[in-house]
C-alpha cells in the first residue's frame, strides 16, 4: 500500500453509482462484509503509511494526531500531566486507573500518539492478524515513548546508540516516578463486542508496560472506560451491529463522572435536502456516512452529541473528517 494514496479515502468520482439501496429491489441494502474487509486489510502493509492508505509519510498524522489530543484536552482537562494553559495547577490523578478503549486499532496509532500519553491503561483491539501482533509487538519492545524499556547496553563506540540507550534509561527511571502505563492487547473485531468484557470472543495478545499504583484498570473481570476512542473503523459495521455496539459502549462508560465516546470518521455529503445517505466502498468493504447518518445512528444508539469538530489540514482530495 505504501506510495500509493488509498482509493478508500477519497471523494467518489461517481458516486451516484454507488448509492446504496436506491435501485436494489432487496429489503435490506447490502451492508459491508466483514471477512471481505478483514481480507483487504490483510494485504495492507503494517505500517503508519499502511493504514492511513498512503498519507502516512507527510504531515497528516502528526496533525491529526494532536488534533485528537487537543480535543480530549479540551473535554477532559483533568488528563494533563503536567501545567499548561488549560489547567495551570493539574489535580492528582484520581484513585482509579484512567483506562481508554481503542478499537479496529491497527498497528496502534492512536493508542500510541493520542491515548498512552494520557491515559493510565489502553485495551487495544483489532482484528487483523499482523496488525495486532505488530500493535504488540512494537508496545512490548519499548518502542513507545509511553512503555519505555532499556535494553542492553551498548558496547563499542557507536555515539549514536550510546545516546538512544542513555536516553531509554531516562525515561524508565522518570516513568518510575509515576503510576506506570500499560496495554493490553487484544485480536478481536468490533461485531458482538461489549466492551466491558474486550477478551470475550476474541484472543489475548498480551498486556505491556507496568502498572505500579492506582486501582482497577485494563485487567479486572469488567473493564470500565473513561474514553472509548473510535476511528476510521466504524465504517466496517453495518447499521444494527454499530448501534449494537455504541450501546453498550455507553454501558462500559465510568458512570457519573467525565467519561465519552470519540467518533473520528470520514463523512460524505448529506443527500439533497439534508437526507442522511451512505455509500458502500466494494473494495474494502466499508460505509461512508454523511453526517445526518452519522446523527441517525448515534440517536438510534441513545446517544447525545456534545461536541462535532472538523479535522483541519487534511488534504482536498480526501473526505472531510470529523469527531
Ligand atoms: N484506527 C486505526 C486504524 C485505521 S485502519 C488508525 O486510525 O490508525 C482501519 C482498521 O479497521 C484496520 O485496522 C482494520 O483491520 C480495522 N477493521 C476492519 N474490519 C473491522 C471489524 N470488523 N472490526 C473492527 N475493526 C475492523
Amino acid at each position: 500500500m505504501s506510495g500509493t494514496p488509498d482509493a478508500k479515502r477519497h471523494k467518489p468520482n461517481n458516486a451516484s453509482t454507488s448509492v446504496v439501496g436506491s435501485a436494489l429491489k432487496k429489503k435490506q441494502p447490502p451492508g459491508p462484509d466483514y471477512d471481505k474487509g478483514i481480507k483487504y486489510w490483510d494485504n495492507v502493509d503494517a505500517s503508519v503509511d499502511g493504514v492511513l492508505g498512503g498519507f502516512g509519510t507527510g504531515p497528516v498524522p502528526h496533525v491529526e494526531q494532536l488534533s485528537s489530543r487537543l480535543l480530549l484536552l479540551s473535554l477532559l482537562p483533568s488528563l494533563s500531566p503536567f501545567p499548561n494553559p488549560l489547567t495551570p495547577t493539574p489535580s492528582p490523578p484520581p484513585p482509579h486507573r484512567r483506562t481508554a478503549l481503542d478499537v479496529g486499532a491497527g498497528i496502534g496509532r492512536v493508542t500510541r500518539t493520542v491515548l498512552l500519553p494520557l491515559f493510565d491503561d489502553v485495551v487495544l483491539l483489532e482484528p487483523v492478524d499482523k496488525f495486532v501482533r505488530e500493535a504488540y509487538r512494537q508496545a512490548a519492545s519499548g518502542e513507545w515513548r509511553d512503555l519505555p524499556r532499556i535494553g542492553v547496553q551498548p558496547t563499542g563506540d557507536d555515539e549514536m546508540k550510546m545516546a538512544a540507550w542513555k536516553e531509554d534509561k531516562r525515561r524508565v527511571e522518570e516513568s518510575k516516578q509515576r503510576r506506570g502505563k500499560r496495554v493490553r492487547v487484544i485480536k478481536r473485531g468490533l461485531q458482538g463486542l461489549d466492551p466491558k468484557y474486550p477478551s470475550e470472543g476474541g484472543e489475548e495478545i498480551g498486556i505491556a508496560g507496568e502498572k505500579r499504583e492506582g486501582e482497577e484498570g485494563c485487567d479486572v473481570d469488567e473493564v470500565i472506560y473513561d474514553v472509548i476512542w473510535c476511528q476510521w473503523c466504524l465504517g466496517h459495521m453495518n447499521h444494527p451491529d454499530l448501534v449494537a455496539f455504541l450501546k453498550k459502549a455507553q454501558a462500559a462508560l465510568r458512570q457519573g463522572q467525565d467519561s465519552y465516546i470519540f467518533v473520528k470518521e470520514n463523512c460524505c455529503d448529506d443527500a439533497p435536502g439534508g437526507e442522511p445517505q451512505e455509500f458502500l466502498d466494494e473494495e474494502d468493504s466499508s460505509l461512508t456516512r454523511s453526517s445526518a447518518k452519522w446523527l441517525e445512528c448515534f440517536r438510534d444508539a441513545g446517544l447525545e452529541v456534545i461536541r462535532e469538530e472538523i479535522q483541519q489540514g487534511m488534504p482536498e482530495e480526501l473526505f472531510v473528517v470529523k469527531t
